[in-house]
């Protein structure tokens, strides 16, 4: 006799460990067979389409084993594959295959980390991934904070928590008519778009945003951001919050973070710092000067799923006072049999951030430093800077390229062919000719770049995040990219 009840949701042990086993195997294979297949499959939408229509919801099951083969089939054989060697786009890493077993673990056991009764041990560990983030970038383990989605939430969360600290009193039970004075943040012009959604969707609007413009090496002018501060309170404004970037998005530029702490600290403003790209970049000895002043951030946002390797999805909210986070995030309903913040020094994560229930994201993280090391992370990371300076050497020493900006681990370059100099209104000639090389390098497959726009020039940008790219993939990339450049062009010619 049965005494447990039958579910088409189940899949018993022993099937289980069948199935598990099988596709275990076919992912090692797949990792195993990344770098000789295309780095994108190059279809187009409509042939994707096909690949899966079914008509309308399936009226009845489908064994479970059919299922995993058609799914894992679809994407071994139609994904972008962003853990190719000769993947640069964007800013997205190689996963780390550690993360993978820890995502299966995680789901396996399936703690929600909103609350400490319900996630006993995953709390701890989640809350020791923090403090190691904090060893990681080099601030205080007095910092607290929680593990979010990517950099878009993990900025977001310093922002309201600085809006928090920094508005009128009133501010929780008036919302933003308690501010008689217009809040205004203050960012370099290169920052991420999130603080456009932030300003948009929190209720401020577009115009409490200061972009303050960048010098020749794409950092903030710090001189204008203190006279614009000036003028905002001559207008009776309130400044609220100043972002510095530690590595932008489009170059890898690092702000002077410790000139932007001393006027945040002058005018009593809050310092965020968003690092999510390039924070991790502060445990390399030689590069912890770039980072100085960060340890003195209010907040700091970094995205484990960039540099630190993890699967999407991960990012990360440091806080210097976790108090912040509290007081932004905390509330207590009478149906939550939770211990309070502080009470047997118990810490609920569903009060730190916007979330509520929250799956495990902290365990890939935790698995992965254990994994690796300090000293792995240095290894990989510096390694990615060095493929990315010998890339910027190539674009300089090799013909028909012009090398343009190398920071961190991200380089642009843009072609450009001989005889240009007769040509015509030359630099939308160049910023044609590169766009569409850039299109004809995504239609190839063989490798992938994105794009960056620095001072009017449109130019080809390869941001290294991957512990599996070599220096050969970057000469080979470089002679893909001439090819298709000289292809390109009298392609141009022509029409
Ligand atoms: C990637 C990035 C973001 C956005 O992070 P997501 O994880 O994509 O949400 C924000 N700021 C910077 C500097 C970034 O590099």
């Amino acid at each position: 006799m049965k005494n447990h009840r039958e579910s088409p949701i189940e899949i018993n042990s022993s099937e289980f460990k069948t199935l598990g086993y099988e596709l275990i195997d076919r992912i090692a294979e797949f990792i195993a067979e990344i770098p000789q297949k295309a780095v994108s499959p190059v279809e187009d939408v409509e042939s994707l389409r096909s690949l899966i229509k079914t008509p309308s919801l399936p009226q009845n099951g489908t064994a479970a084993k059919e299922v995993i083969e058609k799914a894992a089939n679809l994407l071994f054989n139609h994904s972008l594959l962003n853990g190719h060697p000769k993947f640069f786009g964007y800013i997205t890493s190689s996963a780390a295959p550690m993360g993978a077993l820890a995502d299966l673990l995680a789901s396996s056991v399936n703690p929600n980390v909103g609350a400490h009764i319900l996630s006993p041990i995953a709390t701890e560990i989640e809350k020791q991934t923090i403090q190691w983030l904090c060893d990681f970038i080099g601030v205080k383990r007095s910092y607290g904070g929680l593990l979010v989605s990517g950099g878009n939430m993990a900025n977001f969360t310093g922002f309201l928590a600085a809006r928090l600290e920094k508005a009128p009193q009133e501010f929780k039970s008036l919302g933003i008519e308690a501010c008689k004075r217009k809040m205004i943040v203050y960012c370099p012009k290169t920052t991420h778009t999130w603080i456009e959604k932030a300003v948009t969707l929190f209720g401020h609007g577009s115009d409490s945003v200061r972009w303050i413009p960048v010098d020749a090496k794409s950092k903030m002018d710090t001189s204008i951001l203190q006279s614009t501060i000036e003028n905002d309170l001559h207008a009776y404004h309130l400044p609220f919050m100043v972002i510095g970037t530690a590595g932008d998005v489009s170059t890898g530029a690092v702000d002077d973070l410790n000139e932007i702490a001393k006027i945040c600290e002058d005018y009593k403003l809050w310092f965020h710092v968003d690092g999510a790209y390039g924070a991790p970049a502060a445990i390399v000895p030689n590069c912890k000067s770039l980072f100085i002043g960060m340890e003195k951030a209010d907040s700091i946002a970094l995205d484990p799923h960039k540099w630190l390797y993890s699967p999407l999805e991960a990012g990360c909210t440091l806080v210097k006072n976790p108090q912040h986070l509290i007081n932004t995030f905390s509330s207590h309903p009478e149906y939550y049999h939770f211990n309070k913040e502080g009470e047997a020094n118990i810490q609920n994560f569903y009060e730190y951030g916007l979330q509520n229930s929250r799956g495990f994201r902290a365990l890939k993280v935790w698995m992965a430093l254990q994994q690796v090391g300090r000293e792995g992370y240095v290894k990989m990371i510096s390694e990615d800077m060095e493929l990315s300076r010998h890339m910027y050497h190539l674009a300089e020493t090799m013909d028909q390229f012009e090398a343009i900006s190398q920071n961190l681990s991200i380089c642009t370059f843009r072609y450009v062919p001989d005889g240009i100099e007769s040509v015509a209104n030359k630099n939308d000639f160049l910023n044609n000719l590169n766009e569409t090389l850039l299109s004809r390098i995504e239609k190839g497959g063989q490798l992938f770049m994105s794009n960056a726009i620095i001072e009017g020039r449109y130019c080809l940008r390869a941001c290294i995040v991957n512990f599996r790219t070599s220096k050969q993939d970057i000469e080979e990339v470089m002679e893909t990219v001439r090819k298709t450049g000289t292809q390109v062009h009298q392609e141009l010619l022509k029409n």
